[in-house]
């Protein structure tokens, strides 16, 4: 952990090199961690606004959405959960790296159109939050907080472990999380942005929003890192 915020400090007085492709940055963009030509990997594709999946023409709605609606409005994402951006979510994930948070903030906040008027984000429970030290959803919602100028809050706690989603059944996964949250304060504005890392099945910002919606919140939106379909079994 020291030696690599060491790595980290002793890189930052460098010239800036794209992180990808290890090419120097030009100097105008010296703040950047990726050149122009690598930033390309993380260029947004067409999705559907509404649930964040791939879908040609960026409709408000896709098919799925009109006849299955989520409870939120809008999701935006920074793409699909593979190489190179997922090794990024790992490395803020498992590796400590905090400072991947501003940087992963950094692309997504760009795409958000319609700020929400708080920030706030997916609970761990205090178990695993002791065991890994962090929320890396809180790290995220900080930094989206900063660069995006929306007041931050702390609003759900996990009420109890839950088993991981993976490999669950749709039925499995709703019964998994039902009163795995609480809401702790009630935000008094009508649009709240949920911070997620990933989001695949969508059943964890589900519940969530349903309990924003339930004490009254009018609208609802969803930022993650990574927004991919469930694997097809
Ligand atoms: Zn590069
Ligand atoms: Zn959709």
């Amino acid at each position: 952990m020291l030696a690599q915020i060491f790595h980290k400090y002793i890189a930052d007085l460098l010239p800036s090199h794209c992180e990808l492709c290890l090419l120097p940055i030009q100097a105008q963009a010296q703040s950047a961690s990726f050149c122009h030509a690598c930033l390309a990997y993380f260029a947004p594709i067409e999705r559907c606004q509404r649930c964040g999946l791939p879908c040609v023409g960026e409709p408000e709605q896709c098919g799925q959405c009109l006849t299955h609606p989520p409870l939120w409005q809008r999701l935006y994402c920074v793409g699909d959960y593979q190489a190179p951006l997922a090794s990024y979510v790992q490395r803020l994930k498992y590796q400590r790296q905090f400072w991947q948070a501003d940087k992963l903030a950094k692309l997504l906040s760009p795409q958000v159109t319609e700020p929400a008027e708080l920030i706030t984000y997916v609970p761990l429970h205090w178990q695993r939050c002791a065991r890994r030290g962090f929320n890396q959803s809180e790290r995220l919602a900080h930094a989206l907080s900063k660069q995006l100028a929306i007041p931050l809050a702390n609003v759900f706690s996990r009420t109890r472990v839950t088993r991981p989603q993976q490999g669950l059944t749709r039925t499995q996964r709703l019964d998994n999380l039902s009163d795995a949250f609480a809401l702790t304060s009630l935000p008094n504005v009508n649009r709240v942005a949920i911070v997620d890392d990933v989001v695949t099945t969508g059943t964890t910002v589900h519940h969530l929003c349903k309990l924003l919606l339930d004490a009254g919140v009018k609208n609802v939106d969803i930022y993650c890192i990574c927004r991919t379909p469930e694997p097809s079994s």
